[in-house]
Protein backbone atom coordinates (compact mmCIF):
# COMPACT_ATOMS: atom_id res chain seq x y z
CA UNK A 1 0.00 0.00 0.00
CA UNK A 2 1.52 3.16 -0.84
CA UNK A 3 2.33 5.46 2.16
CA UNK A 4 2.43 9.25 2.55
CA UNK A 5 3.35 11.99 4.65
CA UNK A 6 2.17 15.47 5.74
CA UNK A 7 4.01 18.36 6.25
CA UNK A 8 1.88 21.49 8.09
CA UNK A 9 4.11 24.31 7.55
CA UNK A 10 3.42 27.90 9.45
CA UNK A 11 4.80 29.47 12.55
CA UNK A 12 0.80 30.45 13.38
CA UNK A 13 0.34 26.66 13.41
CA UNK A 14 3.04 25.65 15.37
CA UNK A 15 2.18 28.22 18.06
CA UNK A 16 -1.42 27.17 18.22
CA UNK A 17 -2.76 30.21 16.92
CA UNK A 18 -4.26 29.13 14.22
CA UNK A 19 -5.21 25.48 14.66
CA UNK A 20 -4.60 22.90 12.22
CA UNK A 21 -7.34 22.35 9.52
CA UNK A 22 -5.40 21.07 6.29
CA UNK A 23 -3.31 17.90 8.17
CA UNK A 24 -6.75 16.37 9.17
CA UNK A 25 -8.48 17.03 5.84
CA UNK A 26 -5.67 15.98 3.99
CA UNK A 27 -5.42 12.81 6.07
CA UNK A 28 -8.77 11.90 5.16
CA UNK A 29 -8.49 12.44 1.37
CA UNK A 30 -5.36 10.18 1.05
CA UNK A 31 -7.15 7.55 3.13
CA UNK A 32 -9.99 7.74 0.75
CA UNK A 33 -7.34 7.27 -1.94
CA UNK A 34 -6.44 4.06 -0.49
CA UNK A 35 -2.66 6.01 0.53
CA UNK A 36 -1.49 5.32 4.16
CA UNK A 37 -0.55 8.25 6.37
CA UNK A 38 2.39 7.74 7.94
CA UNK A 39 2.56 10.96 10.32
CA UNK A 40 1.63 14.58 10.12
CA UNK A 41 4.50 16.90 11.01
CA UNK A 42 3.99 20.24 11.69
CA UNK A 43 6.90 22.67 11.45
CA UNK A 44 7.60 26.70 11.14
CA UNK A 45 8.36 28.95 9.02
CA UNK A 46 12.17 28.06 8.59
CA UNK A 47 13.80 26.71 5.64
CA UNK A 48 15.69 24.11 7.89
CA UNK A 49 12.97 22.64 9.82
CA UNK A 50 11.01 21.96 6.30
CA UNK A 51 13.86 20.63 4.78
CA UNK A 52 14.46 18.34 7.77
CA UNK A 53 10.78 16.98 7.81
CA UNK A 54 11.30 16.06 4.01
CA UNK A 55 14.64 14.15 4.95
CA UNK A 56 12.71 12.34 7.58
CA UNK A 57 9.55 11.02 5.58
CA UNK A 58 11.86 10.05 2.21
CA UNK A 59 14.32 8.05 5.32
CA UNK A 60 10.88 6.74 6.16
CA UNK A 61 10.60 5.40 2.50
CA UNK A 62 6.87 7.42 2.05
CA UNK A 63 5.78 7.48 -1.59
CA UNK A 64 4.44 11.23 -1.32
CA UNK A 65 4.68 14.14 0.67
CA UNK A 66 1.94 16.74 0.81
CA UNK A 67 2.96 20.19 2.04
CA UNK A 68 0.81 22.76 3.33
CA UNK A 69 1.27 27.14 3.63
CA UNK A 70 4.44 28.87 3.01
CA UNK A 71 3.90 29.21 -0.95
CA UNK A 72 2.40 33.19 -0.63
CA UNK A 73 4.76 36.08 -1.81
CA UNK A 74 6.53 37.04 1.35
CA UNK A 75 9.88 36.65 2.76
CA UNK A 76 8.69 33.86 4.88
CA UNK A 77 7.00 31.81 2.30
CA UNK A 78 10.05 29.31 1.61
CA UNK A 79 8.53 26.32 0.53
CA UNK A 80 9.08 26.03 -3.81
CA UNK A 81 12.30 26.83 -3.02
CA UNK A 82 13.08 24.71 0.01
CA UNK A 83 10.95 21.64 -2.17
CA UNK A 84 13.23 22.79 -5.41
CA UNK A 85 16.58 21.99 -3.61
CA UNK A 86 15.64 18.92 -1.89
CA UNK A 87 14.38 16.47 -4.87
CA UNK A 88 17.50 18.74 -6.68
CA UNK A 89 15.25 20.65 -9.06
CA UNK A 90 16.43 24.17 -9.23
CA UNK A 91 14.00 27.01 -10.13
CA UNK A 92 13.00 28.28 -13.32
CA UNK A 93 10.81 31.49 -14.12
CA UNK A 94 7.86 30.53 -15.96
CA UNK A 95 6.68 33.67 -17.90
CA UNK A 96 2.97 32.47 -18.82
CA UNK A 97 2.85 31.12 -15.17
CA UNK A 98 3.65 35.24 -14.02
CA UNK A 99 1.18 36.66 -16.26
CA UNK A 100 -1.88 34.37 -14.74
CA UNK A 101 -0.87 35.31 -11.74
CA UNK A 102 -0.79 38.89 -12.57
CA UNK A 103 -3.74 38.93 -13.81
CA UNK A 104 -4.93 37.61 -10.52
CA UNK A 105 -2.75 39.87 -8.45
CA UNK A 106 -3.57 43.02 -10.92
CA UNK A 107 -6.97 42.58 -10.04
CA UNK A 108 -6.53 43.42 -6.26
CA UNK A 109 -5.11 47.24 -8.04
CA UNK A 110 -8.58 48.44 -8.58
CA UNK A 111 -10.00 46.99 -5.63
CA UNK A 112 -6.93 48.80 -3.40
CA UNK A 113 -5.57 51.36 -5.75
CA UNK A 114 -2.83 52.29 -3.15
CA UNK A 115 -1.25 49.24 -3.40
CA UNK A 116 2.77 49.44 -4.61
CA UNK A 117 2.57 48.17 -8.79
CA UNK A 118 6.21 47.23 -8.27
CA UNK A 119 5.97 45.08 -5.24
CA UNK A 120 3.00 43.17 -6.89
CA UNK A 121 4.57 42.47 -10.07
CA UNK A 122 7.86 41.18 -8.15
CA UNK A 123 5.58 38.68 -6.09
CA UNK A 124 3.99 37.50 -9.48
CA UNK A 125 7.38 37.14 -10.54
CA UNK A 126 8.20 34.37 -7.52
CA UNK A 127 5.17 32.93 -7.66
CA UNK A 128 5.99 31.87 -11.20
CA UNK A 129 9.25 29.96 -10.09
CA UNK A 130 9.01 26.63 -10.46
CA UNK A 131 10.98 23.57 -9.92
CA UNK A 132 12.28 22.19 -12.83
CA UNK A 133 9.80 19.41 -14.57
CA UNK A 134 7.52 20.03 -11.89
CA UNK A 135 3.79 20.29 -12.95
CA UNK A 136 2.08 23.69 -12.02
CA UNK A 137 -1.86 23.32 -10.04
CA UNK A 138 -4.01 26.20 -10.94
CA UNK A 139 -3.74 28.74 -8.71
CA UNK A 140 -6.90 29.32 -6.56
CA UNK A 141 -5.95 32.81 -4.90
CA UNK A 142 -2.81 33.85 -5.69
CA UNK A 143 -0.42 30.84 -4.60
CA UNK A 144 -0.09 28.37 -7.54
CA UNK A 145 0.55 24.40 -6.05
CA UNK A 146 2.93 22.25 -7.79
CA UNK A 147 3.79 18.63 -7.77
CA UNK A 148 7.44 17.76 -7.61
CA UNK A 149 9.11 14.53 -8.38
CA UNK A 150 11.94 13.01 -6.95
CA UNK A 151 15.37 13.98 -8.72
CA UNK A 152 15.94 12.43 -11.84
CA UNK A 153 16.49 8.48 -11.96
CA UNK A 154 16.77 8.39 -8.17
CA UNK A 155 14.18 7.12 -5.65
CA UNK A 156 12.29 9.11 -3.24
CA UNK A 157 9.06 10.87 -2.49
CA UNK A 158 6.94 12.99 -4.79
CA UNK A 159 6.21 16.35 -3.07
CA UNK A 160 2.94 17.63 -3.59
CA UNK A 161 2.79 21.32 -2.72
CA UNK A 162 -0.33 23.14 -1.44
CA UNK A 163 -1.19 26.89 0.12
CA UNK A 164 -2.00 27.27 3.30
CA UNK A 165 -5.10 28.88 3.56
CA UNK A 166 -7.79 26.10 3.25
CA UNK A 167 -10.39 28.05 1.01
CA UNK A 168 -7.36 27.43 -1.42
CA UNK A 169 -5.93 24.14 -0.76
CA UNK A 170 -9.33 22.03 -0.83
CA UNK A 171 -10.31 23.48 -4.17
CA UNK A 172 -6.92 22.72 -5.04
CA UNK A 173 -6.22 19.41 -4.16
CA UNK A 174 -8.84 17.96 -6.78
CA UNK A 175 -6.42 19.01 -9.49
CA UNK A 176 -3.47 17.56 -7.49
CA UNK A 177 -5.69 13.99 -7.38
CA UNK A 178 -5.47 14.18 -11.03
CA UNK A 179 -2.44 14.68 -11.36
CA UNK A 180 -0.49 12.54 -13.40
CA UNK A 181 2.85 12.67 -11.43
CA UNK A 182 1.06 11.65 -8.30
CA UNK A 183 -1.15 8.77 -9.74
CA UNK A 184 2.24 7.50 -10.16
CA UNK A 185 3.67 7.81 -7.05
CA UNK A 186 0.29 6.12 -5.76
CA UNK A 187 0.33 3.27 -8.02
CA UNK A 188 -1.53 0.39 -6.26
CA UNK A 189 -3.23 1.82 -3.77
CA UNK A 190 -6.65 -0.11 -3.22
CA UNK A 191 -9.39 1.82 -2.23
CA UNK A 192 -10.99 0.41 1.19
CA UNK A 193 -14.40 -0.03 2.12
CA UNK A 194 -15.12 2.15 5.48
CA UNK A 195 -18.34 1.33 7.21
CA UNK A 196 -19.16 3.90 10.52
CA UNK A 197 -21.47 2.83 13.11
CA UNK A 198 -22.53 5.49 15.99
CA UNK A 199 -23.89 4.74 19.53
CA UNK A 200 -25.03 6.23 22.13
CA UNK A 201 -25.04 5.71 25.52
CA UNK A 202 -22.64 3.01 26.09
CA UNK A 203 -18.79 3.09 27.60
CA UNK A 204 -15.98 2.88 25.24
CA UNK A 205 -14.98 -0.81 26.92
CA UNK A 206 -18.10 -1.95 25.82
CA UNK A 207 -16.86 -2.29 22.12
CA UNK A 208 -13.45 -3.99 23.32
CA UNK A 209 -15.72 -7.03 24.86
CA UNK A 210 -17.49 -6.95 22.01
CA UNK A 211 -14.86 -7.10 19.83
CA UNK A 212 -13.43 -9.76 22.21
CA UNK A 213 -16.48 -11.65 21.87
CA UNK A 214 -16.75 -11.81 17.97
CA UNK A 215 -13.21 -13.22 18.36
CA UNK A 216 -13.77 -15.91 20.13
CA UNK A 217 -16.62 -16.69 17.77
CA UNK A 218 -14.23 -17.02 15.00
CA UNK A 219 -14.34 -13.53 13.27
CA UNK A 220 -11.32 -12.84 11.58
CA UNK A 221 -10.88 -9.12 12.98
CA UNK A 222 -7.29 -9.12 12.20
CA UNK A 223 -8.62 -8.46 8.47
CA UNK A 224 -10.75 -5.41 9.32
CA UNK A 225 -9.26 -1.52 10.49
CA UNK A 226 -10.96 -0.70 13.75
CA UNK A 227 -10.86 2.17 15.29
CA UNK A 228 -13.33 3.58 17.85
CA UNK A 229 -12.98 6.67 19.86
CA UNK A 230 -15.56 8.62 22.12
CA UNK A 231 -17.20 11.64 20.41
CA UNK A 232 -19.70 14.39 22.38
CA UNK A 233 -20.11 11.35 24.32
CA UNK A 234 -20.99 9.23 21.62
CA UNK A 235 -19.17 5.97 20.48
CA UNK A 236 -17.67 6.07 17.09
CA UNK A 237 -16.81 2.67 15.07
CA UNK A 238 -14.88 3.23 12.12
CA UNK A 239 -14.02 -0.49 10.14
CA UNK A 240 -11.93 -0.68 7.19
CA UNK A 241 -11.34 -3.26 4.91
CA UNK A 242 -10.11 -4.41 1.68
CA UNK A 243 -13.14 -5.81 -0.74
CA UNK A 244 -12.83 -9.38 -0.01
CA UNK A 245 -13.16 -8.83 3.33
CA UNK A 246 -16.64 -8.04 3.14
CA UNK A 247 -17.75 -11.01 4.64
CA UNK A 248 -15.64 -10.64 7.83
CA UNK A 249 -17.28 -7.11 8.05
CA UNK A 250 -20.55 -8.54 7.67
CA UNK A 251 -19.93 -10.80 10.36
CA UNK A 252 -18.38 -7.91 12.62
CA UNK A 253 -21.38 -5.66 11.82
CA UNK A 254 -24.14 -8.26 12.87
CA UNK A 255 -22.07 -8.98 16.40
CA UNK A 256 -22.28 -5.07 16.79
CA UNK A 257 -26.16 -5.04 16.12
CA UNK A 258 -26.72 -8.01 18.63
CA UNK A 259 -25.02 -6.84 21.53
CA UNK A 260 -25.88 -2.97 21.15
CA UNK A 261 -29.57 -2.92 19.53
CA UNK A 262 -30.85 -0.37 22.04
CA UNK A 263 -27.78 2.09 21.69
CA UNK A 264 -26.37 2.04 17.59
CA UNK A 265 -28.36 4.98 16.28
CA UNK A 266 -26.69 5.55 13.00
CA UNK A 267 -25.26 3.20 10.68
CA UNK A 268 -25.06 5.45 7.86
CA UNK A 269 -22.62 8.22 8.79
CA UNK A 270 -25.21 10.32 9.66
CA UNK A 271 -25.37 12.59 13.16
CA UNK A 272 -27.83 12.52 15.62
CA UNK A 273 -28.45 16.33 14.55
CA UNK A 274 -29.05 15.07 10.78
CA UNK A 275 -31.55 12.52 12.40
CA UNK A 276 -33.58 15.43 14.40
CA UNK A 277 -33.62 17.45 11.24
CA UNK A 278 -35.16 14.97 9.36
CA UNK A 279 -37.22 13.62 12.02
CA UNK A 280 -38.87 17.16 12.43
CA UNK A 281 -39.02 17.77 8.55
CA UNK A 282 -40.46 14.43 7.77
CA UNK A 283 -43.41 14.66 10.52
CA UNK A 284 -43.76 18.19 9.81
CA UNK A 285 -43.53 18.92 14.07
CA UNK A 286 -41.95 22.31 14.70
CA UNK A 287 -39.35 22.44 17.92
CA UNK A 288 -38.50 25.45 20.96
CA UNK A 289 -36.12 25.12 23.59
CA UNK A 290 -36.20 26.32 27.01
CA UNK A 291 -32.51 25.98 28.07
CA UNK A 292 -30.68 26.74 31.90
CA UNK A 293 -27.79 24.77 32.15
CA UNK A 294 -26.77 24.82 28.62
CA UNK A 295 -27.33 28.58 27.81
CA UNK A 296 -28.66 28.01 24.85
CA UNK A 297 -26.36 25.15 23.20
CA UNK A 298 -29.12 23.23 22.55
CA UNK A 299 -30.69 25.73 20.03
CA UNK A 300 -27.40 26.66 18.85
CA UNK A 301 -26.91 23.10 17.56
CA UNK A 302 -30.71 22.93 16.22
CA UNK A 303 -29.91 25.47 13.62
CA UNK A 304 -26.47 24.94 12.88
CA UNK A 305 -27.92 23.24 9.55
CA UNK A 306 -29.35 24.40 7.16
CA UNK A 307 -32.93 24.87 6.49
CA UNK A 308 -33.49 25.03 9.75
CA UNK A 309 -35.98 27.74 10.04
CA UNK A 310 -38.45 24.93 8.31
CA UNK A 311 -38.84 22.80 12.13
CA UNK A 312 -36.69 25.49 14.61
CA UNK A 313 -38.90 27.92 16.30
CA UNK A 314 -36.66 29.98 18.79
CA UNK A 315 -35.76 28.87 22.38
CA UNK A 316 -35.65 30.62 26.27
CA UNK A 317 -32.16 31.16 27.83
CA UNK A 318 -34.05 30.60 31.25
CA UNK A 319 -30.77 31.19 33.45
CA UNK A 320 -31.67 32.68 36.70
CA UNK A 321 -34.77 31.75 38.35
CA UNK A 322 -36.48 34.80 37.90
CA UNK A 323 -36.44 34.25 34.05
CA UNK A 324 -37.49 30.83 34.30
CA UNK A 325 -40.82 31.90 36.27
CA UNK A 326 -40.97 35.44 34.11
CA UNK A 327 -40.59 34.26 30.53
CA UNK A 328 -40.40 30.05 30.74
CA UNK A 329 -43.63 30.39 33.03
CA UNK A 330 -42.07 28.41 35.49
CA UNK A 331 -44.31 28.55 38.66
CA UNK A 332 -41.64 30.51 41.19
CA UNK A 333 -43.63 28.29 44.18
CA UNK A 334 -42.28 25.21 42.61
CA UNK A 335 -38.54 26.00 42.26
CA UNK A 336 -38.70 26.86 45.48
CA UNK A 337 -39.90 23.92 46.76
CA UNK A 338 -38.19 21.05 44.61
CA UNK A 339 -34.83 23.48 43.69
CA UNK A 340 -34.41 24.56 40.04
CA UNK A 341 -32.30 21.42 39.20
CA UNK A 342 -34.96 18.62 39.19
CA UNK A 343 -37.20 16.60 36.83
CA UNK A 344 -40.46 19.27 38.09
CA UNK A 345 -38.66 22.17 37.05
CA UNK A 346 -37.08 20.48 33.83
CA UNK A 347 -40.79 19.43 32.63
CA UNK A 348 -42.38 23.01 33.14
CA UNK A 349 -39.51 24.42 31.04
CA UNK A 350 -40.35 21.81 28.40
CA UNK A 351 -43.97 23.07 28.41
CA UNK A 352 -42.75 26.66 28.89
CA UNK A 353 -40.97 26.43 25.57
CA UNK A 354 -44.20 25.03 23.72
CA UNK A 355 -46.78 27.71 25.49
CA UNK A 356 -44.42 30.59 24.87
CA UNK A 357 -43.78 29.44 21.14
CA UNK A 358 -46.45 27.47 19.93
CA UNK A 359 -44.19 24.51 19.07
CA UNK A 360 -44.64 20.78 18.75
CA UNK A 361 -41.86 19.56 20.14
CA UNK A 362 -40.67 21.55 23.68
CA UNK A 363 -37.06 20.59 25.13
CA UNK A 364 -36.56 21.51 29.00
CA UNK A 365 -32.71 20.90 30.26
CA UNK A 366 -31.41 22.29 33.84
CA UNK A 367 -28.13 21.04 35.65
CA UNK A 368 -25.50 21.61 37.55
CA UNK A 369 -22.38 22.54 35.48
CA UNK A 370 -20.06 23.06 37.89
CA UNK A 371 -17.42 23.10 39.02
CA UNK A 372 -18.98 25.15 42.11
CA UNK A 373 -22.78 24.83 43.30
CA UNK A 374 -22.92 20.94 43.63
CA UNK A 375 -24.45 19.40 47.26
CA UNK A 376 -24.24 16.32 48.12
CA UNK A 377 -28.06 15.42 46.54
CA UNK A 378 -27.32 17.27 43.14
CA UNK A 379 -23.84 16.60 42.26
CA UNK A 380 -22.04 18.55 39.70
CA UNK A 381 -22.76 17.21 36.39
CA UNK A 382 -26.52 16.12 37.31
CA UNK A 383 -28.46 17.10 34.54
CA UNK A 384 -32.36 17.07 34.23
CA UNK A 385 -34.10 17.07 30.49
CA UNK A 386 -37.40 16.75 29.72
CA UNK A 387 -39.01 16.70 26.03
CA UNK A 388 -42.64 17.53 25.65
CA UNK A 389 -44.26 16.42 22.30
CA UNK A 390 -47.85 17.73 22.10
CA UNK A 391 -49.84 17.87 25.35
CA UNK A 392 -49.81 13.68 25.52
CA UNK A 393 -46.07 12.58 25.32
CA UNK A 394 -43.03 13.26 27.48
CA UNK A 395 -39.76 11.77 28.15
CA UNK A 396 -37.71 12.61 31.31
CA UNK A 397 -34.42 12.02 32.10
CA UNK A 398 -31.76 12.57 34.89
CA UNK A 399 -28.16 11.91 33.80
CA UNK A 400 -24.45 12.80 35.93
CA UNK A 401 -22.18 13.72 33.67
CA UNK A 402 -18.70 13.77 34.50
CA UNK A 403 -15.93 16.07 33.22
CA UNK A 404 -15.50 19.85 33.62
CA UNK A 405 -18.20 22.70 32.60
CA UNK A 406 -17.67 22.59 29.34
CA UNK A 407 -17.74 18.15 29.10
CA UNK A 408 -20.91 18.53 31.14
CA UNK A 409 -23.03 21.44 29.09
CA UNK A 410 -21.68 20.22 25.64
CA UNK A 411 -22.40 16.36 27.07
CA UNK A 412 -26.15 17.29 27.94
CA UNK A 413 -26.83 19.36 24.80
CA UNK A 414 -26.23 15.61 23.18
CA UNK A 415 -27.90 14.02 25.37
CA UNK A 416 -31.19 16.74 24.48
CA UNK A 417 -30.86 15.67 20.63
CA UNK A 418 -30.99 11.96 21.74
CA UNK A 419 -33.88 12.44 23.86
CA UNK A 420 -35.94 14.35 21.23
CA UNK A 421 -34.65 11.62 18.71
CA UNK A 422 -36.39 8.67 20.40
P1 LIG B 1 -0.64 33.17 1.41
O1 LIG B 1 -0.54 33.53 -0.02
O2 LIG B 1 -1.99 33.44 1.99
O3 LIG B 1 0.52 33.64 2.23
P2 LIG B 1 0.49 30.60 1.93
O4 LIG B 1 0.46 29.35 1.14
O5 LIG B 1 1.82 31.27 2.08
O6 LIG B 1 -0.59 31.56 1.34
P3 LIG B 1 0.49 30.62 4.74
O7 LIG B 1 1.20 31.92 4.70
O8 LIG B 1 1.22 29.45 5.26
O9 LIG B 1 -0.07 30.24 3.32
O10 LIG B 1 -0.86 30.75 5.53
C1 LIG B 1 -1.76 31.80 5.25
C2 LIG B 1 -2.92 31.72 6.23
O11 LIG B 1 -3.70 30.57 5.95
C3 LIG B 1 -2.53 31.54 7.67
O12 LIG B 1 -2.25 32.75 8.32
C4 LIG B 1 -3.74 30.86 8.27
O13 LIG B 1 -4.76 31.80 8.58
C5 LIG B 1 -4.20 29.99 7.13
N1 LIG B 1 -3.62 28.67 7.29
C6 LIG B 1 -2.39 28.27 6.89
N2 LIG B 1 -2.15 27.00 7.23
C7 LIG B 1 -3.27 26.56 7.87
C8 LIG B 1 -3.64 25.32 8.47
N3 LIG B 1 -2.82 24.26 8.48
N4 LIG B 1 -4.85 25.24 9.03
C9 LIG B 1 -5.69 26.30 9.02
N5 LIG B 1 -5.40 27.48 8.49
C10 LIG B 1 -4.20 27.63 7.91
MG1 LIG C 1 2.15 33.11 3.52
Amino acid sequence: MPRAGIVVTGTEVLTGRVVDRNGPWLAERLRDLGVDLAHIAVVGDRPGDVEAALRFFAAEGVDVVCTSGGLGPTEDDLTAQVVGDFQGRPLEHQPALEERVWAVVSGLLSRWPGLDQDALRQSARKQAMVPRGANVLDPVGTAPGLVVPPPDGAAGPTVVVLPGPPRELQPMWRDAEANPLFRAAIAGATVYEQRMLRLFGIPESEIAETMRQARDAGVDLDALEITTCLRRGEVEIVTRYEPQAAATYAAFDAAVRERHADTLFSDDGTSVDQQVAELLRSSGRTIATAESCTGGLLLGRLTELAGSSDYVLGGIVAYANAVKSAVAGVDPALIERVGAVSQEVAEALADGARSVTGADVGVGITGVAGPGGGTEEKPVGLVWLSVAVGDAQRLTRSITIPGSRADVRDRATTVGLHLVRR
